[in-house]
């Protein structure tokens, strides 16, 4: 279900759907229309809605200045960023904080290695066990730097994963493993997929939905 954040009623025949430049949803539409039916109508244009919010997210400024005490993403938990005396980029976490050297000129380009090899550590872990769990064999695993797709799978049978995933809390990054292990079987969303889905993770509607309403904040 797409989140709704304004809605505006109003004596008017039509529904509108605008996505502002902060990536949020204003629906006009007729006041004797039902919230069930307005939903309808806006959960039928996901697909428009996703791509224009992708598109607000990519323009937005960015969110952190990468001061000390601002907070980072990892496995769904926030932790502060420290900036010790020093001029490396080398971003290092141990365990409870980030620390990068105060006089790093590139905190995005540090932070974004210091993920990538988070992600590679942690979806190799991951694909590994839950590939040998359920029984399905892969070639290979890519860390990508896409920014709305969190995984896919090729006909080839490589797996990549978005180095952005690992910030989504464990069950997240176990749906999308899952998923894109799922599509060795079914290369496409068909309901034998979508079934196999639901018997891998019985609660990938919440997860989904997690995605939605929280995908965009995964971004340094
Ligand atoms: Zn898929």
């Amino acid at each position: 279900m797409v989140k709704i954040d304004n809605l505006v009623l109003s004596k008017r025949k039509t529904i509108t759907l605008v996505v502002e430049a902060d990536g949020s949803l204003t629906v006009r539409a007729p006041k004797g229309l039902s919230r069930k039916r307005i939903q309808a109508v806006v959960d039928e244009k996901a697909g428009w809605i996703a791509e224009k919010q992708a598109v607000a997210q990519r323009l937005k400024p960015p969110l952190r200045r990468y001061e000390a005490g601002e907070m980072l993403l990892f496995l769904g938990q926030e932790y502060p960023l420290l900036r010790p005396e020093g001029e490396s980029c080398r971003v290092t976490f141990d365990g409870k904080r980030f620390l990068m050297p105060a006089g790093c000129a590139d905190p995005v380009g540090a932070c974004e290695a210091w993920y990538r090899a988070a992600a590679r550590r942690v979806l190799q872990e991951r694909v590994a066990k839950l590939a040998s769990q359920h029984g399905f064999t892969y070639k290979k695993l890519r860390i990508s730097g896409a920014r709305t797709r969190w995984g896919s799978c090729s006909t080839s049978g490589t797996l990549s994963f978005t180095w952005r995933l690992v910030m989504a809390p464990p069950a997240a990054v176990d749906y999308v493993v899952l998923h894109e292990l799922a599509h060795i079987d079914h290369p496409n969303h068909s309901p034998a997929f979508w079934q196999r889905v639901g018997e891998l993770v019985p609660d990938y509607k919440d997860q989904l939905k997690w995605f939605h309403q929280h995908g965009a904040a995964l971004r340094l």
